[in-house]
């Protein structure tokens, strides 16, 4: 497949090079001048558990440069970039191309839609975890899966090939018409663990230091999917709660991609995750307390962090740094 990935940090990278691996025809494109310069010189050095290697098959340019419409485009920027990113590639969203995210948050089709029609657009979710070690340089351990479907609902053909696709790269895909609970459930779960962290500095372990941490966490998750609830979604929020809880208790020392970016004085996904459930529950009357209360919490702590550390214009040279979810 002509794959173009747009965003092609720990993730894209990490997409790109296993995709590029088994054959596909991987374009990534980012505005990160050192990393492009990196894999153009030596590839992209891809560690995971199958081994460290270096995949030399993958095209990067910036997105200017990019001239050949793919067949499908992944858009992989943090959701805070994604507007700005396919805007710069949209010269390259044709009639015939497909558009997946994977992102964390909501809002990401409603995004996407102003780039392409309903029916082109593909969603999905992603246990994978990638981590940006250097520029060129990205690592992934553990396991993880992607379940993604047609925006629109609709059983398309594109689904099962984008899904075998991903598969035969290793990622472990699969078509499935339920991804919206399991999106609404990371969002969940981003929205407790990952804020709480950022505005308290907290790893994720740390959350179980005092009853008031784990239980702040719980009402949180408990609040955003009262929302997916009432616009109808399956999501299971006792399953919610017990991975919050074994995240917990599991995840030592993990400072969360929202902790990590505002310790780097980077802006963050919140508005994708906290601040998009609670505009959807404003939608429907609804008031979320606790989640609200940490999404202006987070607003401030990130208003400051980026004050504190002068960015370049674009801010881009800053949000290529190494980041995790
Ligand atoms: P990242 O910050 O490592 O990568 C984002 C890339 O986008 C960067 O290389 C940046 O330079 C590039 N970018 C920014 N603006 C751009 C533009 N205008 N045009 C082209 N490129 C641009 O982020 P990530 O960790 O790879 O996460 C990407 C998405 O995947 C996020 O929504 C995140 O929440 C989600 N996610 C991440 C993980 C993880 O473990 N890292 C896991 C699951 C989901």
């Amino acid at each position: 497949m002509r794959i173009t990935i747009v965003g092609a940090g720990a993730m894209g990278s990490m997409f790109g090079g296993l995709l590029a691996e088994c054959g596909n025809a991987v374009t990534l494109i980012d505005i990160n001048d050192a990393h492009i310069g990196a894999i153009r010189s030596d590839g992209l050095r891809l560690v995971t558990d199958n081994g460290d290697r270096r995949v030399k098959t993958l095209k990067i340019c910036r997105p200017e440069d990019a001239r050949e419409p793919p067949e499908l485009l992944v858009i992989f920027t943090k959701t805070l970039h994604t507007g700005a990113a396919l805007q710069g590639v949209k010269h390259l969203i044709g009639p015939d191309v497909h558009v997946l995210s994977l992102q964390n948050g909501l809002g990401n089709v409603e995004k996407i839609s102003e780039f392409a029609s309903a029916e082109r657009i593909l969603i999905g979710v992603t246990t994978w975890p990638a981590d940006m070690v250097a520029p060129g340089h990205v690592h992934s351990h553990g396991k993880g899966v992607v379940r993604l479907m047609a925006a629109d609902g609709n059983a398309r053909p594109i689904v099962s090939m984008v899904s075998e696709t991903l598969s035969a790269a290793g990622l472990q895909c699969s078509a499935d018409a339920t991804v919206w609970a399991a999106i609404w459930e990371k969002v969940a779960f981003n929205a407790a663990l990952n804020t709480i962290c950022a505005v308290t500095g907290c790893t994720v372990d740390q959350l179980g230091s005092t009853p008031e941490g784990s239980r702040l966490a719980e009402q949180v998750v408990v609040e955003v999917l009262s929302v997916a609830q009432r616009l109808g979604i399956d999501v299971n929020p006792a399953k919610c709660k017990v991975n919050v809880a074994g995240a917990i208790a599991q995840h030592k020392g993990h400072k969360p991609s929202m902790l990590q970016d505002v310790q780097a004085g980077r802006r963050t996904e919140i508005e994708a995750i906290n601040g998009a459930a609670v505009a959807t529950a404003g939608s429907l009357n609804m008031t979320l307390p606790a989640t609200e209360a940490l999404l202006s919490l987070v607003r401030l702590v990130e208003a400051r962090a980026v004050a504190c550390h002068p960015s370049p214009a674009s801010g881009t040279d800053q949000d290529a740094l190494p980041s995790s979810v």
